[in-house]
Parts: structure tokens; C-alpha cells; sequence
């Protein structure tokens, strides 16, 4: 494949093939491989009513031994699962959601970017109620769907820390309601505050959490992490996702030897953090510069604007290494496709 794999953003770009599942009838049907990027639907399908809807989102690298690997799918399949349960949808075996990522890959190799490219394929599971009902009720037919695309290297510019804005005007997830589940209601949620702060020149808004306005909740679409005193903390919360980059991360810090705390992270305790970042599949970590809260016209500074933290660099450049096959995966957390 001839495409330019240093300058690819994170965009749709149209792959060879996709592959989905329906179940009907009380069970999933056969894996069918489609070159179609639409389907027919019922107009009155629960995902474009009532957001029965879940994706996920992962990624496969080509090693410097020319195998493709993937990191850690069973975990997205089992997230899926969660997913699935908190609102009523059918759930994915695991066995299924893996095959058909595998698959999908497969049939898509030569859209798998090259090692030492810095891009990657991002894989995006989609799990949809396609079966029609008005009343608000769950569907009795869903579609699981995967498809694929090339995304470039997110850090266009290198690894570079950004700055962040608090939110204040919008929550993206209530105190018991869906925030830890990967439904596209969450997303909906968030896009005015995410908006307004790219519109105020910040790379992501940061929630709070939604009852006291008191703990830190999330980054966008990425968890939040503070390096300090060797400890790496992380928040603790009804209504954050559980990103299986940030538990892969608290492995890799204890395997430096580090702390690792799970818990209620005050606001306050940023002025205590020596680094602070974001993590998710898209970028991996976005060190964060600067984090302000406009409303009560504070700011807290992390290092220098120009450099991530010793601590976020080490965990990004061996999280990174496992996930392309450059440094050995004492977790058994690759597979390698063949
Ligand atoms: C997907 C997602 C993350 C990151 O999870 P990973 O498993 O690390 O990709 C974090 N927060 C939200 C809200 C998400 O949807």
C-alpha cells in the first residue's frame, strides 16, 4: 500500500473490508465480511432513538519482525461486555469480539502501516440496537460491526505536553449514570465542552466530578494521571471509563518501582503533582503543561512546556515499545497475528 503513513491524521479513510454479526432471534449469527462502509437500518432503530449504542476503540502495529500485533483486545471485549449490560443491549461473546478483530486485521493488511512509522491501524468495534421499537424499550436485534483505518502518529510535532481547560458549565457523565460505560450518549455529552475549550486554545476540557465539583474526573476521552513522590495517582470515580491504557500504565510504574494510588483526587492536589497526563488508545499519554480553571481563575503548571516529565516519558516509550513489539511484553498482553 502507497500511502503517506507519516502524514495520515486520525480521519476516516475507506479499508478493503469490514466484518459484522447480527443477532437475531436470541443469538449472534455468523461473521460476514462486507466491502460496503453503509448498511441498511430501520428507521426506527434504538441506536438512532435511544443511544443503545457502545464502541471501542484499539489498535494493531507492525512489528520490526514484519508480524502484526495486537494489545490486549480481550480487554475491549470484555469492556464491550459492561458496555452491553448498562443499557440493555445483547452482549458480545469475547470469543466473538476477538475473532473479528483478528479477521477484520487480517483482511486488512495492507492498510497496516509499516514499523517505526509512528501510525498504526485503529480498530473501532461498534455495537448497535438495529432492531426498531418507539417505545423506549430495549431492541430485540443488534448489530456488532468492525471496522478499520490507518490513523497517523498523534503526536504530528513529537511528544509534546498541552494545556487543559476545567469545565465548569457542563458535566459529561452524571454521578450513577453511564459515565463508565463506552456509549456514545457520554460523547454526546461532552462536545460543547469540548468545543469550548479547543475554541479557548486548550487541547481538551476536564471534568470534574459531577456531584461535589470537588475530585478530578476525566480528560475528554482519556483518564487522568499526576506523577508525584515516586507515586503515580490516578482518580477514582463512579463515572470515569476504565481505560485499559491507564491499568497497563499502573503496571509498567509499579514495575519501575513506583507507588500506585487509586483513588479520590482532589482539584487541589494538582499544585502537589510533578507531572500530570492524560491517557487513552488514541495518543497513549498527552503529557499536560498547564491545567486552568477559568471560573476561579486559577492554573496549575506541570514542568516545562516543551518537555514531558522524566516519569511520563519513561512510561510512554515502554508502553509504546510493547505494544510495536520493540521491547519484550513480560504481561503476555500482545498477540501477534499470523
Ligand atoms: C475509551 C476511553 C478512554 C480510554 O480508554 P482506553 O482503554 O485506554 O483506550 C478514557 N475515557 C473515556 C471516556 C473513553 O471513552
Amino acid at each position: 500500500m502507497d500511502l503517506d503513513w507519516k502524514n495520515l491524521g486520525f480521519n476516516i479513510l475507506k479499508t478493503d473490508y469490514n466484518i459484522r454479526s447480527v443477532f437475531r432471534d436470541g443469538k449472534w449469527g455468523e461473521l460476514e465480511v462486507s466491502s460496503e462502509d453503509t448498511f441498511p437500518m430501520h428507521i426506527g432503530a434504538t441506536c438512532l432513538h435511544y443511544g443503545q449504542e457502545s464502541f471501542e476503540g484499539l489498535k494493531a502495529y507492525t512489528g520490526a519482525d514484519g508480524k502484526i500485533r495486537l494489545f490486549r483486545h480481550d480487554e475491549n471485549a470484555r469492556r464491550m461486555i459492561q458496555s452491553a449490560r448498562g443499557i440493555l443491549m445483547a452482549e458480545v461473546p469475547v470469543e466473538l469480539f476477538m475473532e473479528a478483530v483478528e479477521k477484520v486485521v487480517m483482511l486488512n493488511k495492507r492498510f497496516i502501516p509499516p514499523h517505526g512509522s509512528g501510525a498504526s491501524l485503529y480498530i473501532r468495534p461498534l455495537l448497535i440496537g438495529t432492531g426498531p421499537e418507539v417505545g423506549v424499550r430495549p431492541a430485540s436485534e443488534y448489530t456488532f460491526l468492525v471496522f478499520v483505518m490507518p490513523v497517523g502518529p498523534y503526536f504530528k510535532t513529537g511528544f509534546k505536553p498541552v494545556d487543559m481547560m476545567i469545565c465548569r458549565d457542563h458535566d459529561r457523565a452524571a454521578p450513577q449514570g453511564t459515565g463508565h460505560l463506552k456509549v456514545g450518549g457520554n460523547y454526546a455529552a461532552s462536545m460543547c465542552s469540548i468545543q469550548d475549550a479547543h475554541e479557548k486554545g486548550f487541547a481538551t476540557a476536564m471534568y470534574l466530578d459531577a456531584k461535589e465539583k470537588k475530585y478530578i474526573d476525566e480528560c475528554g476521552p482519556a483518564n487522568f494521571f499526576g506523577i508525584r513522590n515516586n507515586t503515580y495517582v490516578t482518580p477514582k470515580s463512579e463515572s470515569i471509563l476504565n481505560s485499559i491504557t491507564n491499568r497497563s500504565l499502573q503496571t509498567l510504574a509499579e514495575s519501575f518501582g513506583m507507588k500506585v494510588e487509586v483513588r479520590p483526587v482532589p482539584l487541589e492536589e494538582l499544585a502537589d503533582f510533578e507531572e500530570a497526563g492524560a491517557c487513552g488508545t488514541a495518543a497513549v499519554i498527552t503529557p499536560i503543561h498547564r491545567i486552568v480553571d477559568p471560573v476561579k481563575d486559577l492554573s496549575y503548571t506541570f514542568g516545562n512546556a516543551d518537555n514531558p516529565g522524566p516519569v511520563t516519558s519513561r512510561l510512554y516509550e515502554t508502553l509504546v515499545g510493547i505494544q510495536t513489539g520493540d521491547l519484550e511484553d513480560p504481561y503476555g498482553w500482545t498477540k501477534i497475528l499470523d
